[in-house]
Parts: structure tokens; C-alpha cells; sequence
């Protein structure tokens, strides 16, 4: 079989055969209709996934002291996206993303305390 035969359930992101009309390993109905919600819905499905990329990614730009506040809101966000089930590569990459945030916020707290300390 090749690959081409083959495309992600958008329920459950197994593989499945792309003319299969119910998926094999969640039971969803695949019809035209029920794709096109999908494909709707994909943006409002990995809402928390997508925001914990950002929340990460600004973070990490931006890494002023405020940032540690969206860091950690990003770390919630990753870690509701995979409660949710949400598209899991966007939801480890704002998890990753948003807890490198944390410790580099935290590290140049622990910098800016250490110049502190020497006064
Ligand atoms: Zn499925």
C-alpha cells in the first residue's frame, strides 16, 4: 500500500485509508460533510496547543521579567491541549517552548539576584 492510499483520521490522527468512509480505530464517521467540520474545526480544536506556541515562542522572544507569567500560562495551555488531545507535535512544542521560557526567566532572575547580592 502506498502512502498516498493512506490519511490521518482527523478524530483520533491515526492512519487510515484515504477512501475509508469510517475510521477503523475510532469509529468516526469520515464523510465529505463530517471533514469539512473537521477541517473547521482543526484551528478550534488546537486552540490551547496553538496558544501555548505562541505563549512560548513570545516568551522566549520577549524574556523580560513579565514573561515568566507567559510562560507558565503557556505551560498550562501545552498541558491542557494534551489533556484535550489536542494535535500533540503543537502541543509539545509550546510545552517545550514555553518551559525553556520559564528557565531562562528564571535564570536571569537568578542573574539579577546575584548582582543584588554583591551590594
Ligand atoms: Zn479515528
Amino acid at each position: 500500500m502506498q502512502n498516498s492510499d493512506l490519511k490521518k483520521c482527523p478524530f483520533c490522527q491515526e492512519e487510515i485509508i484515504s477512501t475509508a468512509i469510517k475510521c477503523k480505530h475510532c469509529g468516526s464517521i469520515l464523510t465529505e460533510l463530517s471533514q469539512k467540520e473537521t477541517a473547521m474545526n482543526t484551528n478550534v480544536k488546537n486552540i490551547f496547543s496553538i496558544a501555548a506556541v505562541v505563549l512560548g515562542g513570545i516568551s522566549i522572544i520577549f524574556p523580560v521579567i513579565i514573561s515568566w507569567l507567559t510562560a507558565i500560562t503557556g505551560i498550562v495551555m501545552g498541558a491542557i491541549a494534551l489533556v484535550r488531545k489536542e494535535n500533540k507535535k503543537l502541543s509539545y512544542i509550546g510545552l517545550f517552548l514555553s518551559i525553556v521560557a520559564l528557565l531562562l526567566v528564571l535564570k536571569s532572575c537568578a542573574d539579577v539576584g546575584k548582582e543584588l547580592s554583591r551590594f
